[in-house]
C-alpha cells in the first residue's frame, strides 16, 4: 500500500532528515586516505547513540542479503556499489567511497547516500559521482504532484545515458515513512508519462547509482556487498524527498 503522509506527518519527518545529514557530512570530512571502513561504521554508530536514534540497518535482514547486518553503514569502495559491508579495510589514495546511510529518529525514517574520492581523485571517478548527482537532482525536479513514476525512472535514466552509462534496474528507490522500504519501488529508469500518479504526501527515496563501464552487478562474498562483475567503480546519489503542492522537499540535504 501506497501510504501518503499529511503536511504535519512530514514536519516530523524533518528532524530524522536532518540527523542524516548531518551524519554524512561528518562521514564525508572524516573519510580520508588511512581511515578504516570500520572507524566510519563506529562514528555514526557514536553519532546514532548520541541523537537517540535507531538503526535502519544493524537488525537488517533481507531476502537479498545475508542478514543480519550488524552495522549501521553502508561502506562501499570502488567496485562496489550499494550494501556494502563495513569491514576491516583502510582507505587508500584515490579510492572511491559510497556511504549509505538511514536511521529512524522519532519513528520516523529517512535515507540516504552520498558517494566521494579519498586523497586524489580520477577525473573518471569524478565524473561517474556528478552524472549520479545529475540524475538525482533531475530526477527530484520531476518529483512534483501529477506527474508520473516513470518520468522519476526517465529523468535518471535519461541523464545516465546522456553521459555515456547504462542503467542497471535491479536496485532502485523505494517508499520511506515508518519504515526504511516501502511501496512505491522507484525504479531508476522507466517511461516519461507512465506509471502511478506522483500525489502531495508521497514520501519516497530515490537513489541513482551507476556502473562505469557496465550494467551488470554481483554479490560480493559477504553476501551482501553489490560489485560491478566488470570490477569498475560505482557511484550512488540518494535523497529522501517529500512530493507536495509545490516543489519537492529534500528531507536529507545536506
Ligand atoms: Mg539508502
Ligand atoms: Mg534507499
Amino acid at each position: 500500500m501506497i501510504e501518503l503522509l499529511t503536511p504535519r506527518q512530514i514536519d516530523e519527518m524533518r528532524p530524522a532528515g536532518e540527523f542524516v545529514g548531518q551524519v554524512l557530512t561528518k562521514l564525508v570530512e572524516v573519510a580520508d586516505v588511512g581511515v578504516n571502513l570500520l572507524e566510519l561504521d563506529a562514528l555514526a554508530h557514536e553519532m546514532i547513540k548520541e541523537r537517540g536514534a535507531e538503526s535502519c540497518y544493524i537488525d537488517y535482514a533481507p531476502s537479498f542479503g545475508r542478514g543480519p547486518f550488524g552495522k549501521v553503514l553502508c561502506t562501499s569502495v570502488n567496485d562496489a556499489v550499494l550494501h556494502g559491508l563495513p569491514h576491516d579495510y583502510t582507505l587508500a589514495d584515490g579510492d572511491l567511497l559510497s556511504l549509505d546511510f538511514a536511521v529512524s529518529v522519532d519513528g520516523w525514517v529517512c535515507d540516504s547516500a552520498v558517494s566521494t574520492v579519498v586523497g586524489t581523485p580520477d577525473p573518471a571517478d569524478l565524473a561517474l559521482i556528478s552524472t549520479t548527482e545529475e540524475a538525482l537532482a533531475a530526477a527530484i525536479e520531476v518529483a512534483r504532484a501529477g506527474n508520473k513514476l516513470g518520468d522519476i525512472g526517465a529523468a535518471i535514466g535519461g541523464v545516465a545515458r546522456a553521459a555515456g552509462y547504462s542503467v542497471n534496474t535491479q536496485f532502485g528507490g523505494h517508499g520511506v515513512g515508518r519504515t526504511m522500504h516501502g511501496e512505491p519501488h522507484v525504479p531508476n529508469d522507466g517511461r516519461a508519462g507512465r506509471g502511478f500518479k506522483l500525489r502531495p504526501g508521497l514520501v519516497i527515496a530515490i537513489e541513482p547509482w551507476l556502473l562505469a563501464t557496465t550494467d551488470e552487478i554481483k554479490m560480493a562474498d559477504d553476501g551482501w556487498t553489490i560489485l560491478s562483475t566488470d570490477g569498475s567503480r560505482g557511484a550512488h546519489s540518494e535523497h529522501t524527498i517529500a512530493i507536495t503542492h509545490g516543489d519537492p522537499i529534500v528531507m536529507t540535504a545536506r
